[in-house]
Formats: C-alpha cells, sequence, structure tokens
C-alpha cells in the first residue's frame, strides 16, 4: 500500500496554486481591481480554507451568490473584506446584511429603491453594486428598468454605489462578436448613469483584452484550476488532484457484463477495478463508458455504468503487480484536466468542481509548481 492508509478517495487543493493563479489574473489586468468568486464553496474548494488563501494573496473583494454563503465567508476572511451578495436582496434579509457588513449586488429597480430608502431611513450610505442585464436574460436591470434609472437617477439616493456591473455570456469563445456587443451595450449605458466604477470581465473575460478589464475584473473558475480559454493551452496552476485507492480486483470473462444494466460486455479476459467514487460524490453519471482514469502511469476506461458510491475501471493493460486492491488511481489532475474530462461527460469544469463531494478525505496543501 502507498500514500495514507485512508480507504476512500482523497481530494488534493493546492492553495498555493489558486493565490498564483490569482496572481496572474491580476496582473493581467494591472488597471483594475482583482475580486475573487467564491460562491458555491469556493467553487467546491472549501471556501473556509480558500478565503484566507485569497486574502493572504491581496484579494479584498469577494463576491458570493448567496447571503448564507456571505455571512459564512465573512467569518474566513474577517471584517475589512468587500463582500458582495450576487443573488440581490429581499425585504426580509435586509438586517442580516447589515449585521455581516454585506453588500447586495442590486438586481431589479425594486430593489434600487428598497436599498436606497433604508439607506435613508438609517441616516448612513449603504454599499451595494448594481448589476445591468446586456444579453443574459437571467439577473441585473432588464433595459427599461435601466432607462427608467437613467431617467431618475435620484432613485440610487443614499446608495454607495461600488460597481455597475453586467455579465458575458460567451467570453470563452474570443471570437464570438456577442463579447464585444455587450462591452458596447454596457458602456453606452454607463454612459446615461452618473459615473461610478464598472465590471463585466469573468475568468475568461479577462482574457478579451484591456477594453473588458474597467475597474474591477471577477475572476471564479480560473482560480481553481480550469482553463478560461478553451481553445489554448491552460494557463492555470493546477488546484485540484482526486486520487483513490483499488478496492477489488476481478477476473471477467464473456459472456460476462460489467455494472448496473449490462451496459458494458466484456469479450475477453479482462480485469475489471473498482474505485470508491461514484455519482454521489460528483463524479457524473454521464461519465458512464466514458471517463478514464491513471493507473501505473496508464490511461483506463471507466466501464459500465457510474454507480452511486463505485467506479469499475478496465484495467487490463496495466501490468498485474500494479493492479491490487489499494493500489493509487489518478480520477482527477495530471493527465486528466478538469476540461478535458468533463467534456467527456458533456459537462463543464465548473459542474465537476462545484459537484466535489464532502465525502473525499480533502488535504489541502500549499505547493505551487509540483508537476
Ligand atoms: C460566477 C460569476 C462570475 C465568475 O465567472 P467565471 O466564469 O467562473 O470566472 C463573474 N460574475 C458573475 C456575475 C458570476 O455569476
Amino acid at each position: 500500500m502507498t500514500g495514507t492508509a485512508h480507504a476512500g478517495a482523497v481530494l488534493t487543493i493546492d492553495l498555493a496554486a489558486i493565490q498564483q493563479n490569482y496572481e496572474l489574473l491580476r496582473d493581467m489586468a494591472p488597471g483594475a481591481e482583482c475580486a475573487a468568486l467564491v460562491k458555491a464553496n469556493a467553487y467546491g474548494t472549501g471556501a473556509d480554507r480558500v478565503g484566507p488563501a485569497l486574502w493572504d494573496a491581496g484579494c479584498r473583494i469577494y463576491f458570493t451568490a448567496t447571503l448564507d454563503e456571505a455571512i459564512a465567508f465573512r467569518g474566513f476572511v474577517g471584517p475589512d473584506a468587500r463582500i458582495f451578495v450576487l443573488n440581490g436582496v429581499f425585504e426580509n434579509e435586509a438586517e442580516e446584511f447589515s449585521a455581516h457588513d454585506l453588500a447586495p449586488v442590486l438586481n431589479d429597480l425594486g430593489q434600487i429603491l428598497f436599498w436606497s430608502q433604508r439607506a435613508r431611513t438609517l441616516e448612513r450610505p449603504l454599499p451595494t453594486a448594481i448589476h445591468f442585464d446586456t444579453g443574459m436574460s437571467r439577473l441585473g436591470l432588464p433595459s427599461d428598468e435601466a432607462q427608467r434609472l437613467a431617467d431618475d437617477p435620484s432613485s440610487m439616493d443614499g446608495l454607495s454605489v461600488s460597481y455597475l456591473m453586467s455579465h458575458l455570456i460567451a467570453s470563452e469563445v474570443p471570437d464570438d462578436p456577442v463579447n464585444g456587443q455587450q462591452l458596447a451595450r454596457f458602456n453606452s449605458l454607463r454612459a446615461t448613469l452618473p459615473s461610478f466604477p464598472a465590471s463585466i470581465a469573468n475568468s475568461s473575460g479577462i482574457f478579451l483584452g484591456a477594453d473588458f478589464h474597467l475597474d474591477l475584473v471577477r475572476p471564479g473558475v480560473a482560480l481553481y484550476g480550469a482553463n478560461p480559454q478553451p481553445s489554448s493551452a491552460n494557463p492555470m496552476a493546477e488546484v485540484i488532484q482526486l486520487k483513490a485507492k483499488i478496492l477489488q480486483v476481478r477476473l471477467v470473462d464473456s459472456p460476462q457484463t460489467v455494472g448496473y444494466g449490462a451496459t458494458h460486455r466484456v469479450s475477453g479476459p479482462t480485469r475489471i477495478a473498482t474505485i470508491p467514487v461514484g455519482y454521489a460524490d460528483g463524479y457524473p453519471r454521464s461519465l458512464s463508458g466514458r471517463g478514464y482514469c491513471y493507473v501505473g502511469g496508464i490511461q483506463v476506461p471507466v466501464v459500465g455504468r457510474v454507480s452511486m458510491d463505485l467506479i469499475t475501471l478496465d484495467v487490463t493493460a496495466v501490468p498485474s503487480d500494479q493492479v491490487f486492491p489499494g493500489a493509487e488511481v489518478v480520477v482527477m489532475g495530471g493527465e486528466i484536466s478538469l476540461d478535458a474530462l468533463a467534456d467527456a461527460g458533456g459537462t463543464i469544469a465548473y459542474e465537476l468542481l462545484t459537484a466535489l463531494s464532502g465525502r473525499y478525505r480533502r488535504e489541502y496543501i500549499f505547493d505551487a509548481g509540483r508537476t
């Protein structure tokens, strides 16, 4: 047996790599501040550990999706961090925003009026960002509401507007004309409003050039090692590695099948290794018959269906002295990039990251530059 004595799968998260990624993205946008998106438990990597690491790297601005994420995150980074909540604010949440010094991203005119009224009642400016929809049709002021805000900027009285922001819909495709169109829409909208700092770029948006950097960039997924430019080599340092140990090895032969539903039929003498990673751990069921791992430096396919707690690998190609209960299997990281694995399963690295199981043994390291 090698490695730790633990029998389950071990997820290693490299905090120094996250710091290095933060520094790379920040340095790409020298005129702008660089925030960190830490929603969904810092994209599955553990906000409690990632928050302090980002703080040490100099990050002072954070975005969560939900209020509860933001309240927890306040505890991870202390009182001086600026924390924005993307999902906005409902009236019954206002006290909690104040108690934890959180800033809502205001997504419609009603929220702006409510937050401005509250600022005037409390007689102190309330921090916020205002989000404009320039093509997502998801969150943010639609154009008619943006027009009404421009017609009556006093709706923002009492607000301390840190940023006007918008969100790109196709920034990972650098030559998609929609990127430039959204930027132009956002910039012309800003011209109708009082002057505030502005932000539009997510991870991939940073790579679209200086016009997109504005005053603040908002990377998420690239901090955690995914490739922000799928058509080029990944410039980001690898953050996560997932390794498991073989639980059992068996020899099967035709006409046997492997797994639920008998979707995989062996055609001759085959060695199957079973490892403790399944869809309950966030290994997508769509990787059934499509995923792959590495054993002893050799790529081996996932055969049969991904089940809740287990996957089965065809390890026939691996020398038999390397395939035994307790032998190490690389499931993610190294030769297996998040982006390529996600692609094999018809999903994206974001989903693989945010689905990472709480069941994995987590080991945090500071070791950027390991290979
Ligand atoms: C998630 C999110 C980001 C970060 O996007 P990435 O593609 O992960 O870099 C930025 N802005 C908003 C509004 C988001 O919701």
